[in-house]
């Protein structure tokens, strides 16, 4: 007898082979310590499941030591005070709490951090009146990245037919739970048999990538939205700003259209899991001779001293 057959309604799914199953013996920080990662569980009423109602951080570990904490943790803060969420743990908590959990995985080398906080347990209304207790989850696991043949060919984009969110409905500056926006964009590249959709705004100016922030070289220039666009002021985006002008470049928060991407000698994308990945087509048009740029190449490996060295 099979266990679906057994006389529980509960029907017992086959994972399909690319599907994600965390490892056992995972721990992960839910609330105010840490669980077995069978246990970690959210309530179906908390409002970050019935409404997307929640923040988040990506971030890196590099041999042991988060990268540009202080920065993601400062950038939680904000997302969660622009959400009117009260977060129960201060940002000496917060990074205490991602230590330990590191800790207890026994993280010393690479590795990723997900950092959330939920708006809490509510009634089905969405009034945030009527929730309480913000869940922090941390949970930290092994990163998963664009294969290395990504990095040599180069991203294949589309420039999605969905706006990137308008900064007065929810600001992507927000690192909000609420990324369907963006998971739609992906959905559609992929379904076109790209690898990552480029996002404008409703204005038509580029804001950025799905996950990623989004650079472009013009005449030597670095060009990138401002973050008045529409786009998630992106760490890596930060860093490679000041690597750029380290190397004598000029940098340029400034506004681009569609027209500017198929121009750009060099073009590419920047975010804490992918680093940086050369975009060498777009919408089927090769981006300079199709190839990774020679100073995109040489920011890749500026990103790679520096990150070693913080
Ligand atoms: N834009 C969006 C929409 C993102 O989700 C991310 C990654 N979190 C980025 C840009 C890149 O930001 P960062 O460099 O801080 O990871």
């Amino acid at each position: 007898m099979t266990t679906a057959t057994m006389g529980t309604k509960r029907k017992v799914e086959t994972m399909p082979e690319n599907a994600f199953a965390p490892h056992p013996g995972l721990k992960v920080w839910l609330g105010e310590g840490l669980v077995p990662v069978e246990e970690a569980v959210i309530n179906v009423f908390d409002h970050a499941l019935l409404y997307g109602d929640g923040i988040f951080e990506g971030i890196r570990i590099y041999r042991g030591r988060i990268f540009k904490e202080q920065e993601h943790v400062q950038r939680f803060l904000e997302s969660a005070k622009v959400i009117r969420l009260n977060l129960p743990m201060d940002a000496e908590q917060l990074s205490r709490a991602m230590h330990e959990t590191m800790r207890a995985n026994g993280v010393t080398g690479d590795g990723y951090i997900r950092l959330i906080a939920t708006r809490g347990v509510g009634a089905l209304g969405i009034s945030i009146r009527r929730t309480a207790n913000p869940s922090i989850v941390i949970i930290v696991d092994k990163i998963a990245l664009y294969p290395a043949e990504v990095y040599e060919r180069g991203l294949h984009c589309i420039i999605s037919a969905i706006n990137r969110n308008h900064v007065n409905s929810l600001n992507p500056r927000i690192k909000s739970l609420n990324y369907l926006n963006n998971v739609l964009a992906k959905a559609e590249a992929q379904a076109l048999g790209a690898d990552e959709a480029i996002m404008l705004g409703i204005d038509g100016h580029v804001c950025e990538c799905t996950g990623d922030n989004l650079f472009v070289i013009r005449r030597g220039e670095l060009l990138t939205p401002g973050r008045w666009e529409g786009i998630l002021e992106g760490i890596t985006r930060g860093v490679v700003m000041e690597l750029a002008r380290k190397r004598g470049m000029t940098v340029l928060e400034t506004s681009l259209v569609r027209h500017d991407l198929l121009i750009a000698e060099e073009c590419f994308a920047t975010g804490t899991a992918a680093e940086i990945v050369p975009i060498t087509e777009i919408n089927k048009i090769l981006i300079g001779d199709g190839k990774p740029g020679r100073i995109t190449r040489q920011l890749m490996e500026d990103f790679v001293t520096y990150r070693n060295a913080n």
